[in-house]
């Protein structure tokens, strides 16, 4: 089976239009771009996990076809507004051999999807729910909901748990989406073969003000849950502050509350502005404190086979 990681980016992508932040700055010079955070499971079934603005170029860039399910984790648009590029494979197939696509969504942000993509129900897509803690209903693999916290504007946020057959036996994914804590964890997030978990941020900021995981609190999942083969970090933003950027004072760079730094040392650890930079940085940290390996900064376009 292969994960394929459409886009690994936050809400607004990285580089951001508009910004001329250091981390901005060295992707534009290195052509270096995260767009919005999505990927697609391809085992006996295709399983595109959530779909945001970007999915049409990031479906042209890797020749996807109709996938056979949808699963989305939240009401935020950066993870289903995609919806709509979905209509071009109805389009482009004859009349009446169509038959919607699965979407399966929480019933609260099922209520988001509605008010947006309404017109799209029944032709396009169908409408499924996930409920927390209960597998799928009519799917090949088994998926399971577990209930995620990403603050007050996402209420109905899930991640999933994807466990598919393969030729040597079953490989269990775990996806947290967006999230800042999860109230009580079920017992499946433990020991997965491949452990996707967001690192919108290298250091927790002082106030996490829009609900999202920083790596430096992401090692305590990745210790707890243990993740047997590796760690992908995703949903990757520019909102941490470079020391001596003149952008410190954006609304999104939010101050750290305790920076990461070396074992027995105030030193912190250099923020990363690109991805290189990013893993050079998780390699140390992983190396010095012990962390349970490999943890992978993901890219656009990066592929994991696992057999
Ligand atoms: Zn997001
Ligand atoms: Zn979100």
């Amino acid at each position: 089976m292969e994960i394929l990681m459409l886009g690994t980016g936050s809400a607004w992508c990285v580089p951001e239009h508009s910004c001329n932040c250091a981390i901005c700055t060295m992707m534009t010079d290195r052509r270096e771009e995260r767009t919005r955070t999505s990927f697609l499971v391809k085992s006996m079934e295709s399983i595109l996990v959530d779909c945001g603005p970007d999915l049409r170029a990031q479906m042209i860039a890797h020749g996807v076809k109709r996938p056979d399910l949808i699963l989305i984790t939240h009401e935020h648009g950066d993870h289903f507004l995609g919806l709509d590029d979905l209509l071009a494979f109805r389009r482009s197939v004859p009349e009446h051999s169509w038959t919607p696509i699965p979407v399966y969504a929480t019933e609260q942000t099922w209520k988001s999807i509605e008010i947006r993509f309404g017109y799209l129900l029944n032709s396009l897509i169908e409408r499924r729910l996930a409920f927390p803690g209960l597998p799928l209903e009519r799917t090949t693999a088994r998926i399971t909901p577990f209930k995620t916290f990403h603050g007050e504007s996402a209420n109905g946020s899930v991640g999933y748990v994807l466990e598919t057959q393969e030729a040597d036996g079953w490989i269990k994914i775990v996806y947290t989406s967006d999230f800042m804590t999860i109230e009580d964890e079920p017992g499946i997030l433990s020991e997965p073969d491949v452990l996707i978990i967001q690192s919108h941020w290298l250091n927790e900021p002082h106030e996490n003000r829009p609900s999202h995981m920083s790596f430096q609190n992401a090692i305590e999942y990745i210790r707890r849950w243990k993740p047997r083969k590796a760690t992908y970090l995703v949903h990757i933003s520019d909102g941490d502050q470079v020391p001596g950027d003149s952008c410190n004072n954006f609304l999104k760079k939010l101050t750290p509350l305790s920076p990461l730094s070396e074992p027995n040392s105030s030193i912190p650890y250099p923020v990363p502005r690109c991805a290189s930079e990013w893993q050079d940085v998780v390699d140390r940290i992983c190396r010095d404190y012990g962390i349970p390996g490999p943890v992978v900064v993901t890219r656009d376009g990066m592929k994991i086979t696992l057999d």
